[in-house]
């Protein structure tokens, strides 16, 4: 388990986001700094790539990760 490649420049780590979750400084401790394998955003890094990770996109909103990847892969014609 290590830091997540983001760090530096995830906008959810570096408080960035509007209405920041008060769970934010657990969030950042379990999944920024020790296992970003579950985080929401990592997982559409991972997909599609870091300009397509949506600003408002949270670690813990796991549930929109698959929306998200369709709808950019349909659009792309990728589906
Ligand atoms: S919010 Fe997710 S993508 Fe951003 S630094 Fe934390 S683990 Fe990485």
């Amino acid at each position: 388990m290590a830091e997540c490649i983001n760090l530096a420049t995830c906008p959810f780590f570096n408080d960035k986001m509007s209405s920041m979750p008060v769970t934010a400084n657990i969030l950042k401790k379990r999944l920024c700094q020790t296992d970003n394998t579950n985080c929401a955003r990592f997982m559409v890094f991972q997909a599609l790539g870091k300009g397509n990770v949506p600003s408002n996109l949270f670690p813990h909103q796991i549930e929109d990760v698959q929306e998200i990847i369709n709808k950019a892969k349909s659009a792309t014609g990728q589906a």
